[in-house]
C-alpha cells in the first residue's frame, strides 16, 4: 500500500547533496522545505537542482516549498555559538553581526524590538530550550539572563512571552525570497507568523498580480492570534501547518496536544490540507533511534488524519536526516495499516460532514463506491480540483492521480491519499484510459485488481468506468 500521509523533509546542510535527496525520494519522501531564514540562494539554488533531479529520475512528483522568514524578531549573524549556563548574563544589542562566543553579545538588527522589550520580559529561543529574563535596559544595550543552559546560534528566532511585534507580514527580504521561490518553480510559499487572513491577503494578491497564483499558501500556525482568527486564515490559505515550535514558545508547552487537534479537526472541517511539523524525531538530530514517546507523537498525528507530517532539524541539522526519514515512514505505515480502517472511519465522518456542494457530492460517491467494493481509484485530473476533493473526504482506498501538468502533480503530492502519476493527455477521455494503463504500468493496480475510474463532475455527462483487471 503506497502512504496516505504524506512526509515532507527539510534541506538543510545535512541532507543538501544530491544523493541523500535522491535518496529521501526514493525512500518515499513526497515534499522538501527550504528555510529561507537561513543559508543563500546560491545554496538553496542548489536544493532545488537536486530535488528536480531526484524527481525525475525516479518519475515520482516532488512538492517544494519555500518556507518565508516572516514577521519574525531573529538574532543576527554570531561567527561562534554563545553558551551560557543558568544564572549567566549576556548582552543584546541593536546589530546584524558580532563574533559571538565568550563575547556573549548577540546582534538585534530589528529596532521594534528594543522598543518593545521590558525588565523582566522573557524571551523564548529554540523552539523553548533556551529561556532568558531580561534583567537591566541600558542605553545601548539589553542585559539577560539565562534561566536554562542556552546555546545561542545564528539567526534564531526570538520571542517575547506574551507580546506580539507588530511588523509588516512580508518584509522587503520576504519578498525577494518570494520572487526566488517564483523564478524557481515552487509549488508552495509558506507563510510565517501568520496573524490574519489579511496577512494571506497581501501574499496572494501579489501572486496574482504577477501571473502565479498557482502557487500554493501555506499558512503556518504558530501565534495567539492565528489561533484567534483560524477560521478565517484556513479559509484564505491553501493548506496550514502547525508550526509546533513556535506554537510551543507562544502558548504553554502543555497546551500542545490541544492546539493541535483543534488545528487538524478545523482543517478537516473546512476540508484544507494540514500539515503537522517540528520535533516529531527531535531525538533523532543526534541518535539514529527514536524515543518511544517520538512514535507515540508521530502515530498520535497520523490518527488524527493530517494530509502531512514534517520533519524539520531532523534533516536539516541533524547527524541521521536518512534514518529520520525511514523511521518516520516506517511508523506511518505501521500505523496506517493497523488503524486505517477503524480510526479512519472517524476521520472520514468528520471530513465527509456538511457537504451541499454537487462536485464534492459526486467526489463523495465515488469514493463511497470504491470503498464498498474494495476498489482502487483511478482519477484523470487537468487542474487538480477533482483530486483536491477526493483528498479532503480521506479516501481509505488508494487514489492514482493522472495528469498531464507536471506542476498539478507536485501539489498533489503531499496530500492525503494521493498518487500522482504522469500522463500525456489533452482531453478527459483519453486522460481517462491512459491513467488506467499507466497505473497497470507502474504496477499500482494489477490483476484482479478493482478499478473505479473517473474525471471530475463534467456537465452535462459523466463518466465512471467499473473494470476489473484481467491481464
Ligand atoms: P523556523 O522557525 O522557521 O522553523 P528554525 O530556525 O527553527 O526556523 P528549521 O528549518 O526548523 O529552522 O531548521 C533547524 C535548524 O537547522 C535551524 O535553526 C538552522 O540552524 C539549521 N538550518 C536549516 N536550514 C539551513 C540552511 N539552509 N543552512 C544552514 N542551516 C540551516
Ligand atoms: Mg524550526
Ligand atoms: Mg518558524
Amino acid at each position: 500500500m503506497p502512504l496516505f500521509t504524506k512526509v515532507i523533509a527539510s534541506i538543510g546542510p545535512a541532507s543538501s547533496d544530491a544523493a541523500t535527496i535522491f535518496s529521501m525520494v526514493k525512500a518515499g519522501v513526497s515534499g522538501f522545505r527550504i528555510n529561507f531564514s537561513h543559508g543563500s540562494p546560491e545554496d538553496w539554488a542548489k536544493y532545488v537542482d537536486a530535488v528536480r533531479s531526484a524527481e525525475s529520475k525516479l518519475g515520482r512528483p516532488v512538492a517544494l516549498i519555500g518556507d518565508l522568514q516572516g514577521p519574525s524578531i531573529r538574532i543576527g549573524r554570531v561567527e561562534q555559538p554563545i553558551v551560557l549556563k543558568k544564572g549567566e548574563t549576556a548582552r543584546i544589542v541593536p546589530g546584524s553581526e558580532a563574533k559571538g562566543g565568550d563575547e556573549k553579545v548577540i546582534p538585534m538588527p530589528i529596532n521594534k524590538f528594543f522598543d518593545a522589550i521590558e525588565e523582566g520580559d522573557i524571551l523564548v529561543m529554540d523552539d523553548g530550550r533556551t529561556r532568558l529574563r531580561v534583567s537591566g535596559i541600558q542605553t545601548d544595550y539589553i542585559e539577560i539572563t539565562a534561566l536554562t543552559e542556552s546555546v545561542i546560534t545564528s539567526r534564531k528566532a526570538v520571542t517575547i512571552y506574551n507580546k506580539e511585534i507588530d511588523l509588516p507580514s512580508l518584509s522587503e527580504a520576504d519578498m525577494n525570497n518570494v520572487k526566488f521561490a517564483i523564478a524557481h518553480d515552487f509549488d508552495y510559499i509558506g507563510l510565517s507568523y501568520v496573524r490574519s487572513g489579511s496577512d494571506i491577503d497581501i501574499l496572494r494578491d501579489y501572486l496574482r498580480r504577477v501571473g502565479r497564483e498557482d502557487i500554493g499558501i501555506i499558512a503556518k500556525i504558530e501565534t495567539k492570534s492565528a489561533i484567534k482568527n483560524l477560521d478565517e486564515i484556513i479559509e484564505k490559505s491553501d493548506a496550514v501547518l502547525v508550526a509546533r515550535g513556535d506554537l510551543g514558545m507562544n502558548f504553554g508547552l502543555e497546551e500542545i496536544h490541544s492546539l493541535q487537534s483543534t488545528i487538524v479537526d478545523k482543517a478537516l472541517q473546512h476540508r484544507k490540507p494540514v500539515i503537522v511539523a517540528t520535533q516529531l524525531l527531535e531525538s533523532m538530530v543526534e541518535k539514529p533511534v527514536p524515543t518511544r514517546a517520538e512514535v507515540v507523537d508521530v502515530s498520535t498525528a497520523v490518527e488524527m488524519g493530517v494530509d502531512a507530517l514534517m520533519l524539520t532539524g531532523e534533516t536539516a541539522v541533524g547527524k541521521y536526516p536518512l534514518e529520520a526519514v525511514s523511521w518516520l515512514i516506517k511508523i506511518v505505515n505501521f500505523v496506517e495499516k493497523s488503524t486505517l480502517k477503524s480510526e479512519f472511519e472517524d476521520i472520514a465522518k468528520k471530513a465527509r460532514k456538511n457537504i451541499s456542494e454537487l462536485k464534492l457530492m459526486f467526489a463523495k460517491g465515488v469514493i463511497e463506491l470504491a470503498e464498498d467494493m474494495n476498489a482502487k481509484l483511478v482519477v484523470f485530473s487537468i487542474y487538480g480540483n477533482t483530486a483536491k476533493r477526493i483528498s479532503s473526504l480521506r479516501p481509505t482506498i488508494p487514489v492514482y492521480v493522472g495528469s498531464s501538468n507536471i506542476s498539478i502533480m507536485r501539489k498533489l503530492a503531499i496530500l492525503w491519499g494521493i498518487q500522482p502519476i504522469q500522463v500525456d493527455a489533452n482531453n478527459y477521455e483519453e486522460g481517462l484510459q491512459k491513467a488506467v494503463q499507466k497505473a497497470i504500468e507502474l504496477g499500482y493496480v494489477g490483476y484482479g485488481d478493482l478499478v473505479i475510474a473517473t474525471y471530475g463532475l463534467k456537465e452535462p455527462r459523466q463518466r465512471i468506468e467499473i473494470q476489473r483487471i484481467v491481464s
